[in-house]
């Protein structure tokens, strides 16, 4: 199935110049959804995953399926100031100014093998970001997977140390 026809593409949001790939079309689709969600997990089989996680908010909508069909468990990774219990925050660069990302400090044991699943791959910094968080508690990240990656921002780059896969490329 050609996913690349069920994504949206909407011009100047959420600013001037930014041509968004809106997901909602896709996951609305009830035979993309599920070949999406099959295509991902078939992607992690023999890998042992023990656990999924998803950087907010679209890493939970992609991830949680994943998890499930793949009998992983799912750790969530959020913006700063929503998860309760003590947590590790990684703190990073964006083109203007800073950005950080929390996870829960006792989410992942050490040694856990560790997949990271989010919607859409730009310049590389949220997985980046939340690999860094994941190493820290002593998981292991086995595979990185996205449903889209934008090629010309070469995110890549970035996660050339990790197993990169991704569904959808748009040049
Ligand atoms: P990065 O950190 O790789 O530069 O940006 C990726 C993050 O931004 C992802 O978590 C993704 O959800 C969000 N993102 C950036 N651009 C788009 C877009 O065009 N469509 C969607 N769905 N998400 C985007």
């Amino acid at each position: 199935m050609d996913l690349s026809k069920k994504i949206r593409e909407i011009q100047d949001f959420p600013k001037e110049g930014i041509n968004f790939k809106d997901i909602t079309t896709l996951l609305q689709d009830k035979e993309a959804f599920t070949y999406m969600v099959d295509t991902l997990a078939a992607q992690l089989k023999d890998l042992n995953v023990d656990i999924v996680v998803g950087p907010e908010s679209r890493g939970f909508i992609v991830g949680v399926p994943v998890a499930y069909k793949i009998g992983a468990g799912f750790v969530p990774v959020r913006k700063p100031g929503k998860l309760p219990a003590e947590i590790v925050r990684y703190e990073y660069e964006l083109e203007y100014g800073k950005d950080a990302l929390e996870i829960h400090r006792d989410a992942i044991q050490p040694g856990q093998k560790v997949a990271i699943i989010d919607d859409l791959l730009a310049t590389g910094g949220t997985v980046l970001a939340t690999a860094k968080l994941i190493e820290e508690l002593g998981g292991e990240v086995v595979s990185i997977n996205f449903l889209i990656e934008l090629a010309f921002l070469k995110g890549r780059e970035k996660l050339s140390n990790y197993n990169v896969k991704t569904l959808i490329t748009y040049h």
